[in-house]
């Protein structure tokens, strides 16, 4: 017992993300306006990061 991610507490309180306009995920931060997945609300460009993808691509 306890011996790990103890704070279920906090599960299911608030609506953090929702689906979002742009890329149909459920990723568009309520409160800050802007979808964690695409950027959408934040810039007009689609977010992505060269670490988005986890496999190898240089290096
Ligand atoms: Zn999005």
């Amino acid at each position: 017992m306890s011996d790990g991610t103890a704070a279920m507490g906090r599960r299911n309180r608030k609506r953090v993300h929702v689906r979002c306009r742009r890329c149909g995920r459920n990723s568009f931060h309520v409160r800050k306006g802007y979808c964690a997945a695409c950027g959408f609300g934040r810039s007009e460009k689609l977010r992505s990061y060269s670490w988005v993808n986890k496999k190898k691509s240089s290096v």
